[in-house]
């Protein structure tokens, strides 16, 4: 188990959780995640995710590697649903 700082927005708790659909954002790829180790605010809510975690999420990225399945992803636009 990783030790986390306290929370740097609202000062709260930071305990591990195991994330599921974590997703990140690339250049070309947006992966969900399943399983990713990640301190998690236990106030807020915010997450924080280790440098050792973060590369190997962009070692996924990169590789394509570990995909277990594929999702499809709505995507809205804010303007038509608040029209
Ligand atoms: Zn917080």
């Amino acid at each position: 188990m990783a030790i986390y700082d306290d929370c740097a927005y609202c000062g709260g708790k930071v305990v591990e959780k195991n994330i599921k659909k974590a997703n990140f954002w690339g250049e070309e790829l947006t992966a969900l995640v399943d399983n990713v180790p990640a301190g998690v605010c236990t106030q807020c809510g915010e997450k924080y995710y280790k440098a050792e975690v973060l590369k190997v999420i962009e070692k996924i990225m990169k590789e394509r590697s570990a995909i277990v399945s594929q999702a499809q992803v709505p995507v809205a636009d804010f303007a038509r649903a608040n029209a």
